[in-house]
C-alpha cells in the first residue's frame, strides 16, 4: 500500500467498483459480475480438488453445471407424463426440491445441520449453497469434520432415490 501523499486531502471512504470512487447503479452491476465470476471460479476449483469417489465428483460437477435436471427432464418428457416427485408427490420445478425441500431431504439435513442455520441452509442460492458446504465445513454442519464428504454423499444418495423411483415409474408404465 502506498503512503498517503501530502496534497491528496484527507482519507475518505470510496466505492471500490467505480473509478471515481462514487457509488452508481451501473457500478453495482460490475460488482455483481465480479463476485459471480469469483464464486463460479472457486466452485469449479473446489470440485476439481474434491478427493471423494470419482462418480460423486462427476455428480457434483453435473449438479453445479445444472445438467442433472436437464438430462432427467429429457428422458422424463418422453416417458413419464408429469414431473411428480416420486418421494412426496409434490410437483417440483427445480433440483432444490429434491436436494433440500422434499421431506426426505429435510429429514436427513435436519439431523446434520445446525438448527440455527437450517432456514438459511434451505434457502441459500444453489451455487452459494454448494460452495459453502464444500468449502466452509463449520458454517452449516453440526459436526464439521469431513462435512464436504458427508454433504456430497447425502446429495448423491438423494439423487439415487430420485433415480430409483423414476425407474420404478418407467417400469410400471411399461407394464401397463
Ligand atoms: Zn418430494
Amino acid at each position: 500500500m502506498k503512503p498517503p501523499l501530502g496534497d491528496s486531502g484527507c482519507d475518505m471512504l470510496g466505492w471500490k467498483w467505480s473509478e471515481t470512487r462514487h457509488f452508481s447503479v451501473r457500478s453495482t452491476y460490475a460488482m455483481g459480475a465480479e463476485q459471480t465470476m469469483a464464486s463460479a471460479d472457486s466452485i469449479w476449483s473446489c470440485i476439481s480438488k474434491f478427493k471423494g469417489f470419482p462418480k460423486i465428483k462427476t455428480f457434483l460437477w453435473l449438479l453445479a453445471k445444472g445438467r442433472l435436471m436437464k438430462n432427467l427432464e429429457r428422458v422424463r418428457r418422453h416417458i413419464v407424463v408429469d414431473n411428480q416427485c416420486g418421494v412426496c408427490a409434490a410437483h417440483p420445478k427445480s433440483l432444490d426440491h429434491l436436494f433440500r425441500w422434499c421431506p426426505a431431504a429435510i429429514s436427513v439435513w435436519s439431523a446434520l445441520v445446525k438448527p440455527s442455520k437450517f432456514a438459511e441452509f434451505l434457502n441459500m442460492e444453489r451455487m452459494d449453497w454448494l460452495q459453502v458446504n464444500l468449502m466452509r465445513h463449520s458454517y452449516f454442519a453440526s459436526d464439521p469434520e469431513h462435512w464436504n464428504f458427508l454433504f456430497s454423499v447425502v446429495l448423491w444418495r438423494l439423487w439415487l432415490i430420485v433415480i430409483s423411483v423414476f425407474l420404478i415409474r418407467i417400469t410400471r408404465k411399461g407394464d401397463r
